[in-house]
């Protein structure tokens, strides 16, 4: 008997590949040159890597001539978070780095601040960073060690939970920082605008949008203020981010942009329905089950929960073994299962373990029927304070 195909609940970790980027990545692979070369060969790339250009500016709402393309969104971060800018050619400096306590590894590494410069934003119990917490934070800001920084997601990771960022914006502009936001997991799932967010820098992944892996964006409000270059020698992408580019993934990249704001509404309601059908049907199957900012605005597709006496790594293997990929709180590149730095952040206990369900396009209701099917025997099967499963 032919084995039965697996249900993929895990487009936060990763999109599947969208077709359309598929088709763009195939016909990039059939071109050779070298963008930076002025021949024919080298002047196609580029073509495509600056329509490219214009379909990821176009997706949040930027100037072509302000988005720089990365090998992902963790380079992005890495790149913008520095305490090293320029202001036009004057060095400007950049004391504190303040970022949510619920951001993406990604962000609270700090990238290129040492750790001590970087102090943490907490949220409060129903994951939404705290702005009074920010602005005391900000008041109390040593001046004489340069401008203070500031990033807040747009929609987190493990949660979905959406933020307050327009209004975190204005906090950090009142008090002459500079705002960051990590727009990675917002990309495709709400219409985005680099002015309305008031965000002076945004990064994007491809991947979590259908793209390929290994593909992303550093977005920036203007062209005076910018970072150091993370990467230096042959001086493309105007000579923020040197290197060959990546013209596949970034081709790849532009079309899942392009494509992403066609039937956006009525995709997210397609979702937001099957999200929330899921979610009913947990809390009717198992009375106990905790779900996670289930009382605020969140992505329409997220869904993460705790079933007491579950483990995190325990859960995920069990619905492994039913065919159905789910997430395990914070999984480190290891494949080891951390505890969940955003429950811990929201004051839960570090040993409740979280499981995420995401959803995407393709996401039918079948699969919804299984993962429930599954949910129901991995729910009634745990033992309160052991592992089993
Ligand atoms: N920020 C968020 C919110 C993410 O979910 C991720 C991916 O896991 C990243 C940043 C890092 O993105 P990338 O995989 O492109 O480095």
């Amino acid at each position: 008997m032919p084995a039965r195909p697996r249900t993929y609940l895990d487009w936060n970790a990763t999109a599947l590949l969208a077709p359309e980027a598929r088709t763009a990545m195939l016909a990039a692979l059939g071109l050779s040159g070298n963008p930076s070369s002025v021949h024919g060969e080298g002047r196609a790339v580029r073509a495509l890597i600056d329509a490219a250009r214009r379909d990821v500016a176009g997706l949040v709402g930027a100037d072509p001539a302000h988005v720089i393309f990365t090998s992902g969104a963790t380079e992005a971060a890495s790149m913008v978070l520095t305490p090293d800018f320029r202001m036009g050619r004057t060095p400007l400096s950049i004391g504190r780095l303040y970022v949510s306590a619920i951001e993406h590894p990604a962000v609270r590494e700090g990238g290129r601040f040492d750790k001590e410069q970087v102090i943490e934003i907490p949220v409060t119990a129903a994951g939404i960073v705290d702005l009074a917490a920010l602005e005391a934070l900000l008041d109390a800001h040593d001046a004489e060690s340069g401008l203070p920084m500031v990033a807040v997601m747009l929609a987190n990771n493990e949660t979905g939970i959406i933020q307050p960022v327009r209004a975190a914006g204005e906090i950090v502009h009142k008090r002459g920082g500079l705002f960051v936001v990590d727009a990675v997991q917002a990309a495709g799932r709400l219409p985005l605008s680099i002015s309305d967010l008031g965000a002076d820098f945004l990064f994007l992944s491809a991947h979590k949008l259908g793209g390929p892996k290994g593909a992303g964006a550093l977005v920036s409000r203007g062209e005076v203020l910018m970072p150091k270059p993370l990467i230096r020698g042959g001086g493309q992408e105007k000579g923020h981010r040197s290197g060959t580019e990546n013209a596949a993934a970034i081709a790849g990249f532009g079309a899942v942009a392009r494509a992403a704001a066609d039937g956006l509404e009525a995709r997210t309601a397609r979702i937001r329905a099957l999200r929330d059908h899921l979610e009913a049907r947990m809390a009717a199957l198992a009375g106990d089950v905790i779900i996670h900012g289930r009382a605020v605005e969140r992505l329409s597709n997220t869904t993460f929960f705790s079933l007491p006496g579950l483990k995190s790594e325990t859960g995920q293997i069990a619905f492994d073994l039913e065919g159905i990929a789910v997430s395990a709180g914070s999984a480190c590149s290891s494949g080891k299962v951390g505890a969940s730095h955003v429950l811990t952040a929201m004051g839960f206990d570090a040993a409740l373990g979280g499981l995420r369900a995401s959803l995407g396009p393709t996401t039918t209701e079948a699969d919804v029927d299984r993962f429930l099917d599954a949910f129901a025997r991995i729910a009634g099967r745990r033992r309160q304070g052991t592992a089993a499963a």
